[in-house]
C-alpha cells in the first residue's frame, strides 16, 4: 500500500494571533508544531503499512522551516518527506492549497490512499482534504473514526456524523480525513530521530509538479477575507427559582406569542 499523508505546520495555539489587516494567521516569530490532527493521519498510515506493507510518504506545502515538521513525522516512522516550497505557493487559500497538494500526489503517482487530518487548527476550514479528492477526481471519506476492513480492492470505514456514525466503503485510490477518535499517535523513537536527522527532505517547486501557475499561491486564491472579529454572544439565559415557576410559565408563553409561535 502506497500512502501519502498531508501534514501542515501550524503556529502553537498558545502563541497564535491574527493579522487584522490581511486576515491571515501570524506565522512569523511564533512556535510551530505539526497540526495535531495530522499526527492521527500519520499514525493510521503507519498502522496500515505495518499490517499490509508498502510505504508512507509525507507531503507539506509551506515555507522552508516546514522541513522540521516533516522530520518530526519521519521520526515517527514515515519513510519519506516532500516539501512543496516556493514563493509562488505563498498566499494560497484552500482552493490553491488543495490544487497544489493534488498535483504533488499526481507526481508521486501510484498511490492507494491520501490521508489528511480532519482540519488544521489555524485555518480550521476542513476543506483541503475534500479539495484534494475533487482535484484528483477520486472518492473521499471524511471524518473517519475507524478503518474496519481493507481488501486489495476496497476500504471500509466509519465516519463520524452528528449523533452517530456512517459506514462507507470505497474503492482505491481515495482520500480520507481522520478525527482524533481513530487512534493514539505514537511518539518518535530514538532510532527514528536519528534517521530524521540524516534524511534528506525533497523540495519541490511549481515546475517539479507541473502546476498551472495561475492556480497556485495568491493568484490562484479567490478567497477574500473581509473582516475578522469575535462574534458577540446575543443569546441571553434566565434562571428561575422554584418559587418563580408561575412567572416563568407566563413569561415563556408571552415570549412565544410575541414570536408568533403560538
Ligand atoms: C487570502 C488567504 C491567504 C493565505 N495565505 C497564506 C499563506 O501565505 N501561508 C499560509 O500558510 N497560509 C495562508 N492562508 C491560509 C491557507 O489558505 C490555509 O491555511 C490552507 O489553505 C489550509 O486551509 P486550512 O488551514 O483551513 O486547512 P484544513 O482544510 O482545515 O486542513 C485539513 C487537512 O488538510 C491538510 N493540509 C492543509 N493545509 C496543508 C498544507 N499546507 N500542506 C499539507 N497539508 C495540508 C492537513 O492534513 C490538514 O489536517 C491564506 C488564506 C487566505 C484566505
Amino acid at each position: 500500500m502506497r500512502i501519502i499523508v498531508c501534514i501542515k505546520q501550524v503556529p502553537d495555539p498558545e502563541y497564535a494571533s491574527m493579522d487584522k489587516e490581511t486576515g491571515t494567521v501570524v506565522r512569523e516569530g511564533v512556535e510551530l508544531m505539526v497540526n495535531p490532527f495530522d499526527l492521527y493521519a500519520v499514525e493510521e498510515a503507519l498502522k496500515i503499512k505495518e499490517e499490509f506493507g508498502g510505504e508512507v510518504i509525507a507531503i507539506s506545502m509551506g515555507p522552508p522551516q516546514t522541513e522540521g515538521a516533516l522530520k518530526e513525522v519521519i521520526a515517527m516512522g514515515v519513510d519519506e518527506g516532500i516539501l512543496l516550497t516556493s514563493l509562488d505557493f505563498a498566499g494560497a487559500d484552500t482552493l490553491a492549497t488543495s490544487y497544489t497538494l493534488s498535483m504533488a500526489c499526481k507526481k508521486i503517482s501510484d498511490f492507494d490512499l491520501v490521508l489528511c487530518g480532519k482540519q488544521a487548527i489555524d485555518g480550521d476550514t476542513a476543506q483541503v482534504g475534500p479539495g484534494i479528492a475533487a482535484h484528483l477526481g477520486i472518492p473521499q471519506i471524511t471524518f473517519v473514526r475507524k478503518i474496519d476492513a481493507i481488501t486489495s480492492e476496497r476500504i471500509r470505514a466509519e465516519r463520524l456524523v452528528e449523533g452517530g456514525y456512517e459506514v462507507i466503503s470505497s474503492p482505491f485510490p481515495l482520500v480520507m480525513t481522520v478525527v482524533k477518535e481513530i487512534n493514539e499517535p505514537r511518539l518518535p523513537t530514538l532510532k527514528g530521530k536519528l534517521r530524521a536527522r540524516k534524511v534528506e527532505i525533497k523540495k519541490w517547486g511549481p515546475e517539479d509538479i507541473n502546476v498551472d501557475k495561475k492556480r497556485i499561491g495568491s493568484e490562484g486564491s479567490p478567497t477574500m477575507v473581509d473582516e475578522i472579529f469575535t462574534p458577540v454572544l446575543t443569546k441571553e439565559g434566565k434562571i428561575y427559582s422554584d418559587e418563580e415557576m408561575e412567572e416563568a410559565v407566563s413569561e415563556i408563553i408571552t415570549a412565544q406569542e410575541e414570536m408568533g409561535l403560538i
